[in-house]
C-alpha cells in the first residue's frame, strides 16, 4: 500500500512556484498577491485562511487577510467584493466560505469578478471548466488531480466513484475526471445520498473520491483490494491524548481500508495541503506573465 502524501506533493509544488516567483521578481514584474476575506470568527475557518496566508509566504506571495465582523451585512460584504475587484494590487482573492446564515453565498460568489476567482466559484469559471476552456479549476478538485498526477496513478479506462456532489467538490471532481485529458479520461460514476446500493458501486471502483462529509464512512467492506482511494474529508474527533483535545480525520476507516488497498491519502496531509498548494497556483495564474 502507498501513502498519497499530500503534505510531500505539496511541497514540491510549492518550491516550484517560489522559483516561478523569483524568476517574476528577477523580470522587474510584481509578486502575486492574494487576499481572503474571512467573515465572522468560525474556528475551522480561522484555521484553513490561515494556512492559506502562511502558504503565501512560503512561496513569496504578498497576501492580504480581510477580517470582517459576522454581524456585516449582504450589501457590505459586495461592497468589500467590489473594492477588491477593483483593487489593481490583488491578482486574486476568495471569500472564505461558509457565509453567515444572512448572507447568500451564491451572491457573494457571483460578485467576485471571474478573472479573480481564484477558488473557482464563480458561474463563468464552472462553465469554462465543463467545456474544457482555460479557467481557474475549483482548488480541490485541481488538488486532487495534482496529487494524482504527480504520484503517477493511472487514470485512464479506469472506473472512478465520486461520492459527494457539492459544488465544491464531488460535482467538479467528477467532470474533470471524465474529460479527455491527462489526468482525466476516467469512467465516472457519481454518488449522493439517494444512491441504491452505494456498496455495490464503490467495490467495482478503481479510484474512490471520498466528499461525504461523514467521519469514516468507506470502510473495508466497501472497496475492492488494490484500489485506490482519495479522503477530502476532515474532522475533528476529541482525542484527550493530543495537546489540542482533538485529532482529524477523513471520510474513510483509514485503519480498516488502508490495509487493502493499493494507494490512499491520509487525513490531514493529503487534500488538504493540495487544495491550499492548488490556490496558490491559481493565483500565479490569475497574476499572468
Ligand atoms: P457537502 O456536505 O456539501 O456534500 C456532501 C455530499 O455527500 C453531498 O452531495 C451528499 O449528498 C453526499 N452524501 C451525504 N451522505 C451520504 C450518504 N449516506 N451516501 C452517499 N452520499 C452522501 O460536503 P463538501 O463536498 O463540501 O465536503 C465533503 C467533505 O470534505 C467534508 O468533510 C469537508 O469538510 C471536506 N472538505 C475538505 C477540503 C480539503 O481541502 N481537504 C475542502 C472541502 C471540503 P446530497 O447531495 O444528496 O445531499
Amino acid at each position: 500500500m502507498r501513502i498519497l502524501s499530500g503534505k510531500e506533493t505539496a511541497e514540491g509544488i510549492k518550491l516550484e512556484i517560489a522559483a516561478e516567483v523569483q524568476a517574476r521578481i528577477s523580470a522587474g514584474k510584481s509578486k502575486p498577491h492574494l487576499a481572503a476575506i474571512l467573515v465572522g470568527d468560525d474556528g475551522a475557518s480561522e484555521t484553513y485562511v490561515n494556512a492559506k496566508v502562511k502558504a503565501c509566504a512560503r512561496v513569496g506571495f504578498e497576501s492580504t487577510l480581510v477580517r470582517l465582523d459576522a454581524s456585516i451585512s449582504e450589501e457590505e460584504l459586495l461592497a468589500k467584493v467590489k473594492e477588491l475587484n477593483e483593487d489593481d494590487r490583488i491578482h486574486g482573492f476568495i471569500v472564505q466560505l461558509p457565509l453567515p446564515s444572512h448572507i447568500s453565498d451564491q451572491k457573494i460568489i457571483e460578485a467576485v469578478s471571474p478573472e479573480k476567482d481564484v477558488d473557482g466559484f464563480h458561474p463563468l469559471n464552472v462553465g469554462r471548466m465543463v467545456l474544457g476552456l482555460p479557467c481557474f479549476l475549483p482548488a480541490t478538485p485541481y488538488g486532487i488531480l495534482q496529487l494524482l498526477q504527480r504520484n503517477n496513478i493511472a487514470t485512464e479506462g479506469k472506473h472512478c466513484v465520486v461520492v459527494g456532489r457539492s459544488h465544491i467538490v464531488g460535482s467538479p471532481m467528477s467532470i474533470l475526471l471524465a474529460r479527455n485529458s491527462s489526468p482525466g479520461n476516467c469512467t465516472v460514476t457519481l454518488a449522493h445520498s439517494r444512491t441504491q446500493d452505494l456498496k455495490k458501486i464503490t467495490l467495482q471502483a478503481d479510484i474512490i473520491i471520498a466528499a461525504v462529509g461523514r467521519p469514516r464512512f468507506i470502510t473495508a467492506d466497501m472497496v475492492k483490494e488494490g484500489a485506490v482511494i482519495v479522503d477530502v474529508g476532515i474532522h475533528r474527533i476529541e482525542d484527550e491524548s493530543s495537546k489540542s483535545g482533538y485529532r482529524l480525520i477523513g471520510d474513510v476507516d483509514f485503519d480498516e481500508v488502508s490495509s487493502k488497498v493499493g494507494a490512499i491519502s491520509p487525513v490531514p496531509g493529503g487534500v488538504g495541503p493540495m487544495t491550499i498548494v492548488a490556490l496558490l497556483k491559481n493565483t500565479l495564474q490569475a497574476a499572468g506573465n
